[in-house]
Formats: structure tokens, sequence, C-alpha cells
């Protein structure tokens, strides 16, 4: 017999009370939901399965083992509790079919060094079960079942007998606990206290928002399960993408100006370059020109993959800017990169007559006729810097640009969101260009990034060498140290990084000095020169100059290598524990060679034995493809880390999974986009409705919807 589902009934119990109002519910169940982030009957309502279990009916004891779970319900026959190893101990509970026949076989669950196990599980219990069968001598065992103990039948119409949601759960807070919880809310609330909030675009059938809560939780077929899941992650990803879609509007409607010059100076610049632009650069720089060109600010991201030459993307929209006589802000994440961008600039621009300016924590200077700071002279006065570079650290201080048209930051990934929207809340709005680095896969883009228009640099210059990757055990050091003398002797230079992952891990200077000993020595009679976070900022710049010019032959250095530094006369790397780093890191750090036109080599020197790290590496040999590496990234550590999501100023994701329901994100993206489209400032009436759930996203009303 199947059950119902909890049936809506009058009494008005709203989602959004809070639990202590529930009086069903015992004070200490009230502080175990509060650890899984449970305050209202809202949350508990949304507290959604991770899976669910077909218990309509259970299957007959397997005699085989297999790879998929099985749900399995029993009666305990036998517990025993062995040890083994001296302290460790294996729980076993031997368990019994309920309609056993001649051929059924009772099975084995066993868990090990669970202490709380043993106490729940007795002999005579009726238990369900949910693992993967195996094989164990004569014996067929689980080992570490889910269980649940079945403890009357009053309570079996909600948890057996049917499809059953499995939860999240914590200590102090059992499945079924939690089950009965959300049963018994459930009969409470009325349907019309869930508003439905999706446009028809989106909507499936006759779907509601209640029916989708009541199905997730206790659905009365697999398919239903499915439509009220796709319903709920619909919902999340459209609330989201609101929320982003009014950002960006909200960017776009500012005031702002056309901020584009007659390119004349951006001519001259690209005569002066040593190469040809890329086709790709081409057309982002005219997606970027057409951006500045128009009244509204301008809020662009810039992707590319190491090397694809970003920087001459940034300076070209740099010269439009300046030419229609604005100021340009130029950001690094670093010290080290500010720095090198100057220089870069100051090469490249100065023979245009370009004037530019540096502003970090160590040094302040500027080029051109006058060494001035723009604060002491009057606004667009001939000694005024065209472009000021410095770290995000001219976001904070009270550097006054006189007219600042066009903000650039280099490296989005290590700003956060709430830095940038330092930038777009100046009035009138300045044009922004964000660059990163670190290729994202697309789902992502659309979520951390959803709120910017994408340009991507999908092509690399054409005069570039190959980088060979290979995983070396490092044991074979002795080998890849002959490989490496030959290609000095070949006048090429190389960079060493050692294991050393965060800076702000606590550096030990002398091991850090050690190592580079026996660097010098191993490298013998060429130049070394060490490189690390705790290296005053001026003296870095010094060794990274001499490595620049070449009179260094090989760095020594950790992470601080890790973003924008360029080199092309270097074409080695070697990473020692490479196992220790991300995948993207190490993607970054190779970057850093293969920028000249020599056949370069970055060599993973690892001694780990364990799959993952291989697994892990063996993507690097595979490809040097930013956006592919970001994928496999992906695949084998989820989005989590990826980027910090946390960083990007987004809800988080109760149901939603942004790998799997990618199509839905897209979907929801493009419902969202098209209702902001025709109505930027959600005005019309039937758009009233999904108001409220931007400003419940932002916690306040905002300018366009307000
Ligand atoms: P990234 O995109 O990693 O910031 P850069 O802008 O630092 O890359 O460019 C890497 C190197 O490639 C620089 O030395 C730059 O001068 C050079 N470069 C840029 N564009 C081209 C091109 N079209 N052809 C050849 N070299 C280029
Ligand atoms: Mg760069």
């Amino acid at each position: 017999m199947r059950c119902a589902n909890p049936s809506p009934i009058t009494d008005h119990r709203s989602p959004a009370l809070a639990l202590e109002e529930l009086d069903w519910i015992p004070r200490p169940k009230i502080l175990a939901l509060r650890r899984l982030g449970i305050e209202t009957a809202e949350d508990l309502l949304t507290h959604f399965p991770r899976r669910h279990e077909d218990r309509t009916e259970f299957p007959h004891f397997p005699r085989e083992e297999s790879d998929i779970p099985v749900c399995l319900c029993g009666e305990v026959i036998k517990t025993s509790l062995r040890r083994f190893g001296g302290w460790k101990k294996i729980f076993e509970a031997t368990l019994q079919e309920s309609q056993a026949n001649a051929l059924s076989e009772p099975i084995v669950c066993r868990w090990f060094n669970l202490h709380y196990v043993q106490k729940m599980i007795m002999t005579g219990q009726r238990i369900v079960v949910f693992g993967k069968p195996r094989v164990r001598g004569k014996r067929i065992c689980m080992d570490h079942p889910e269980f649940e103990i079945i403890e009357n039948d009053d309570e079996i119409s909600i948890h057996f007998r049917r499809i059953t949601p499995i939860y999240p759960a914590t200590e102090g807070l059992s499945q079924r606990v939690l089950r009965s919880m959300v049963y018994r809310l459930l009969s409470e609330v009325t349907d019309h206290s869930f508003e439905t909030l999706l446009p028809r675009a989106l909507m499936n059938g006759a779907m509601t928002r209640a029916g989708s809560i009541r199905a997730i939780h206790f659905p009365e077929s697999w398919e239903q399960r499915d439509s009220a899941r796709e319903h709920l992650v619909l919902s999340e990803f459209f609330a989201m993408q609101m929320l982003i879609a009014s950002r960006r509007t909200d960017a776009s409607i500012r005031i702002g100006h056309a901020h584009c010059g007659s390119r004349a100076l951006l001519d001259a610049f690209l005569k002066s370059l040593p190469f040809e632009l890329t086709r790709a650069q081409q057309n982002v720089i005219e997606e970027i020109r057409r951006d500045l060109a128009a009244a509204h600010p301008m809020n662009r991201l810039l992707q590319g993959d190491v090397g694809s030459g970003k920087t001459v993307v940034a300076i070209a929209a740099m010269l439009l800017v300046i030419e229609a006589g604005y100021q340009v802000a130029f950001m690094a994440p670093t010290q080290i990169l500010a720095e090198q961008h100057y220089d870069v600039l100051r090469r490249w621009l100065e023979p245009l007559g370009v004037r530019i300016a540096l502003r970090t924590a160590a040094r302040q200077e500027q080029s051109g006729p006058l060494a001035l700071f723009a604060s002491v002279t009057p606004p667009n006065s001939p000694c005024d810097p065209q472009i000021i570079v410095g770290t995000h650290a001219l976001l904070y201080e009270s550097v006054s640009f006189s007219n600042l048209g066009l903000a650039v930051i280099d490296e989005q990934h290590k700003f956060g969101v709430a830095q940038r929207a330092r930038l777009i809340t100046r009035e009138p709005a300045s044009d922004v260009l964000v660059m990163t680095a670190t290729p994202i896969p697309r789902t992502l883009t659309m979520t951390i990034y959803g709120d910017l228009d994408v340009s991507t640099i999908d092509e690399m210059p054409r005069n570039r060498g190959k980088i060979v990757t290979a995983v070396r055990d490092a044991s074979k050091l002795p080998k890849v140290l002959t490989f490496l003398r030959t290609q000095l002797e070949a006048r090429r230079q190389l960079y060493v990084i050692y294991p050393l992952i965060d800076e702000s891990e606590k550096l030990d200077v002398k091991a850090a000095a050690a190592e580079y000993e026996l660097w010098r020595e191993r490298f013998h009679p060429f130049r070394c020169e060490l490189l690390h976070g705790r290296i005053a900022p001026a003296e870095k710049q010094q060794i990274m100059e001499r490595f620049r010019c070449g009179e260094t032959n090989a760095l020594i250095s950790t992470t601080v290598l890790e973003v924008g530094v360029d080199v092309p006369n270097a074409n080695v790397m070697l990473i020692e524990n490479a196992e220790r780093f991300g995948l993207a890191q190490l993607h970054q750090l190779r970057g850093r060679i293969g920028r000249g036109e020599h056949k370069s080599y970055c060599i993973l020197l690892t001694s780990a034995q364990a799959k993952e790290a291989s697994t892990k590496l063996a993507v690097l040999e595979r490809t040097s493809n930013g956006f592919e590496v970001a994928e496999a990234d992906w695949e084998l550590r989820g989005p989590g880390d990826l980027l910090g999501t946390a960083q990007s100023g987004l809800p988080a994701l109760k149901i939603g999974n942004l790998k799997a329901d990618a199509e839905l994100m897209r979907r929801a993206r493009a419902a969202a986009m098209s209702i902001f489209q025709v109505d930027p400032r959600l005005e019309s009436p039937e758009n009233q409705r999904f108001r409220q759930l931007i400003v419940e996203q932002r916690g306040h009303t905002f300018s366009n919807v307000s």
C-alpha cells in the first residue's frame, strides 16, 4: 500500500515562523537544528533531502556483491564486538531477511571503530540498511551501511513503504526525527503560504512551489521527485540570476560618459609593437571600444589563458580613454606585478608621450615631464598622470583621480566583488575592465561573473614555443638536473618553485637559505637568486629586474611568482612537491614559461604515491589549455574552493548543483535577463512579484528597483 503525502490542512502556519513557535519541537532538537543552519519553519522545509531511498518494497537479500548500493530491511539476530590491532573494534550485526525463505542468507553489517553504533543496535530490532553488499569469505557483508531502526509501526508510513528522503543530518538529530519533523510541519502549513516565483518560461506544467516542496520530501514517484527538484532548482537559480541581472542593470543604467578617443594614439601604439595582434585580441579590443564609446558604464570581464596577451588589450583600452581626455587606473594584485606593469607601460607608452605614475606602498613615482602627483596639481593639467598604476590599495587610499575614465583590474580572482563594487559606485561611473587569467568553467562565469559582460581571448600568439609538461618522481632528480644544466648552457633561464604553498605559512628563513645554497651548488657556475614573500619589495623588484635582463640564470622562488610575471627567455620550470599545489595554481605557475619562441619544459616533481595526486598532475601533462584545466579541476574537487564562491557575494545554493544543473542555470539566466531587458526597473505590474526576490537577497532596496 502506498501512503498519501502529508496533505495540506487549514492550520495557518507561516513558513517564516521561528522554530521556537512550533511547540512540538523539543528544545534540544532546536539546538541541533541550529547546527544545520535551520532557524525557521521555512529553513526546515527547505532542508532538502540529499537523496531518496526506494523503500516501497525491500528486495530479497543479495547473494552476490554489487557496486550499486541496496536498501534492505531485516531483523537483527546477532550482534558481536571484536577487537583487532589493540584498541580498534569491529561491531557486527547480523540481519535476517523478514520474509526469509530456504535460499535466503543473512547479511552481516560491520562498523569499524564507531562506538555509538554499538550502543544503538540490539538483537530483535528491525532495521533498514543502505550500502554495497560485498563478499567476505563465506559471508555477505556490508561495511558502514547507513541504517535506521524501525521503532514502532505507527510511524511506518512516514519512514517506510515509500520513496523515503534521506537528509543531511547532524549529531543529536537522526534521520527519523528529522523526517518526522518535516512530515509534521508539511501537514501544518497551507499551500498558499508558498509563493511560486517563476516566470512562465520556466514553469513545467502545473507544478507549484508548494507542490514541489511536498514532493521533494515525500514523492509519490521518481518522476514526481524529479520534476519537483527541477522546479526547485530553477526557482533557486532564477532568484540568483535575478539578483545578478539587477546588479548588472544597476550598473548599466547609471550615468556614465563615453570615454573613447579617435584611435590615433592606439594606432600609433599598435604600429610600434614588435608583433601583430591575434584575431582574438583584435575582436576583443573592438568589443571594448564599443563599450567605451557608449554613454553607459562598461563592466566587462576579459578572460584569457595565461600568456594569451591580455595586457596589450588592456593598454589598447587605456589609450582610447586617454585620448578622450580621461585618466586610467591600472590595478594589480601584488606589488611585483604593479611594478612590472609600470615598467612595461613606460617602455611602450612613454615614446608616445603618455604620462604614467606608480603608486604603491613602497614606491611612488611618476614618469614624464614633471614628477608630481595628481593630487597636488590642478585637474587636467599637463603634468597630471594619464595612467596611475598601483595595487588594489588604489581603491582605498584617498588617491584623487581628477577624472577617472577607466579602471583596469588585473587578475580579478584576487579581488573580491566588494572591491569591484567600490569602483562601480563612484559617480559618475567610470568604465571597468577586469581581467582574469584563471579560466573558469562556463557555468561559473554565468554566476560568479554573471553581472559582467565577458570577452574571451581564445587564441594564443602564434610565435609561442610549445610547453612540454612531465611528472617525475623525486628520485629522478639527478637526471632532471642534468637536463636543467643543458638548458642553462643553451643560455636559457629557469625557475625552481619550492613547496611553500602559502606565503603566510610560516617561512623558515633558514630553510629557504639552505634550499638556496643547495641550488647554487647544483647550478654552479650559473647564477641563482632567491625570491620569497619576506624579501622587502624594493629588493624583490631588483631581483626580478636582474632576472629579466638575464644577469641571473635561475630564480629559486616560492609562489610569489604566481601571477603575471613575464620573462620570455625563461623556458624551464621545475616545481618541487607539485602534489601540494592546486591544479589552477600549477597552471598559473606554468604560465610563466612558454612565453618566448623556445620550446619550454615544465617538470613536476613529486614523491606522492597517492592516486589523487597522480590523477591531478596527469591533467597538466595532458593539456596546456587553461579552460580544460579548469573543467578538470572542477571535476576533481567541486566548485567550493575553485574561486571561493563566498567571495562572489551570491547566496549559497540549497538544492541546485552548478555542475550537474548547468542547463537549468542557462535557462534561468536567459529568463532573468529577458525580464530585465524589457523592464529594467521592474515597474510593470506582472513583474512586481519578482522584486521581492531581489530585495530579499540584497537585504535592502536598491537603486533601480525601489
Ligand atoms: P597574460 O594574458 O598572461 O597577461 P601578457 O599580456 O603578459 O599575457 O602577454 C604575454 C607575452 O606575450 C608578453 O610578452 C606580450 O608582449 C606578448 N604578446 C602579447 N600579444 C602578442 C601577440 N599577438 N603576438 C606575440 N606576442 C604577444
Ligand atoms: Mg597578465
